[in-house]
């Protein structure tokens, strides 16, 4: 598979340029955009230590620093999309890895580093 780089800084002016044109649905782009990306982590992840090789995935793909799945939780250092706005990118990953392993859930972010928090937390709850 071939990838493309861009900055973090570029993302987020790109970001604002699309939530410019778009307004509040953007942000409802970025999630599917994420789930997007993680169904194909999902997809390559070892089966038997799913979350643990996701969890690699993900940041060696440049997502997270690290990023830690727990039961109905997940905590991100260094998330790529931090900003004022939080994480919808990386919110769908985290949607797509939890639902390959257990049906429908809903994911809310509730503490982000990009709002001065030290990590950016995601609670999981199955639907
Ligand atoms: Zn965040």
């Amino acid at each position: 598979m071939r990838y493309v780089k861009i900055s973090r800084d570029e993302a987020q002016k790109i970001a604002k340029l699309h939530e410019g044109a778009l307004g509040k649905s953007y942000r409802d782009l970025l999630f599917s955009e994420g789930t997007i990306i993680g169904k194909e982590i999902a997809r390559i992840a070892d089966r038997e230590r799913f979350f643990e090789t996701a969890a690699k995935l993900v940041a060696g793909r440049g997502w997270t620093d690290e990023i830690v799945f727990e039961k109905g939780r997940a905590i991100a250092t260094g998330s790529f999309d931090a900003g004022e706005r939080g994480c919808e990118r990386l919110r769908g990953i985290v949607a797509a890895l939890y639902e390959n392993q257990s049906g429908k859930v809903d994911v809310q972010e509730t503490e982000c580093e990009g709002r001065g928090a030290d990590n950016c937390v995601f609670i999981v709850k199955k639907r």
